[in-house]
């Protein structure tokens, strides 16, 4: 008898609130530091504490998947809408009710079944070489297949993700053969072998080997932010040009969020959400990762300023991680490595 009584005080005890202390578990493909010091303001204004694992996208979202229902994850922090789409085709998110802030995110920066949010936007424009190129005479993404750009193109290699989802954005808009038309045209004005991350494509316009690139402006923010001198110079070398202002507007993208499906402390995960939303967070988050606010209203850092602003394409971001595989095996039939 005794020690029943003592069992049910001991399970009283693990139950009774006032003893588990809140916390939620985040998977996060961001680097610690751009995450961080925003979880720690969460968890002195909540008291909920956050166990931060930090990780590669994919590494992460196989984890989930080999975890199962026994993952202690509740929520996945990834960059790239594909990503997201991804791991909800593989059943490892659920569903999120739309709370008061996440309305304030505008739908076409969220899954239609709430499986996904975007937390900022990244931009993903045409960048020139200052010395060697006149800006006002590329306007379009279209004008980077003329003959006048042979071999003068750089941009990294087919398996990257974000250049998977600006075709299958171009497949949506344009439509099957004269998105694939325009990417032959690519390939064929390439300035060498995709090689390297977007960085090394601003690299080589500085370095000359090539006059016009494709690459998300966070990365020409933290070359000129840079604390390495040369870093510096290089990026100073480089302009953005916004693509299709005219027409459809310029290729954006979103680093977001997903419920786990198994979210074991689902309402502290949604608080977390829920600030991460807050105006305070989302000028810190997207001026820390040099990307733009997933709200309109919001601020932009001085250095985006200096980017300009732009006209950004409309596309309901998850039309394109269902085409992922369509822009694939496009790339793969131009020759795009
Ligand atoms: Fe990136």
């Amino acid at each position: 008898m005794k020690n029943i009584i003592s069992c049910m005080l001991v399970i009283t005890t693990m139950l009774s609130p006032l003893v588990v202390a809140e916390q939620v578990n985040l998977y996060s493909a961001r680097k610690e530091a751009l995450i961080k010091p925003l979880l720690d303001k969460f968890t002195q204004q909540t008291g909920i504490s956050v166990n931060l694992v930090t990780g590669n996208a994919d590494n992460l979202i196989t984890r989930l998947k080999s975890e199962g229902k026994y993952s202690p994850a509740d929520l996945l922090l990834t960059t790239d809408v594909g990503r997201l789409y991804r791991a909800k085709q593989q059943g490892l998110t659920q569903a999120i009710s739309v709370s008061a802030a996440i309305a304030t995110v505008p739908n076409n920066f969220r899954d239609e079944q709430g499986h996904w949010l975007g937390l900022s936007l990244r931009a993903r424009p045409m960048m020139v070489s200052v010395d060697k190129v006149d800006a006002q005479l590329i306007a379009n993404l279209e004008d980077l297949i003329s003959a006048e750009w042979k071999g003068r193109v750089c941009i990294r290699s087919s398996s990257n993700i974000y250049n998977q989802s600006m075709v299958a954005s171009l497949i949506v808009q344009l439509g099957e053969s004269a998105a694939q038309e325009w990417v032959n045209g690519l390939v064929n004005n390439f300035a060498r072998h995709p090689q390297g991350g977007d960085r090394d494509q601003i690299k080589g316009l500085a370095a000359g080997l090539c006059d016009v690139a494709i690459a998300n402006t966070y990365y020409l923010a933290g070359m000129l932010s840079s604390k390495d001198e040369i870093t510096q110079q290089q990026a100073k070398k480089v302009k953005v040009i916004w693509p299709n202002q005219a027409g459809r507007g310029t290729h954006i993208n979103i680093s977001g969020v997903s419920l786990a499906q198994y979210a074991p402390n689902k309402n502290a995960a949604l608080k977390l959400i829920d600030f991460l939303l807050s105006k305070e967070s989302q000028l810190w988050y997207a001026t820390t990762n040099h990307e733009y606010p997933v709200l309109p209203d919001i601020a932009w850092s001085e250095l985006l300023q200096s980017f300009g602003t732009f006209k950004a394409e409309q596309v309901a971001l998850g039309k394109l991680g269902e085409l992922n595989a369509a822009a694939v095996k496009m790339m793969d039939r131009a020759g795009w490595k």
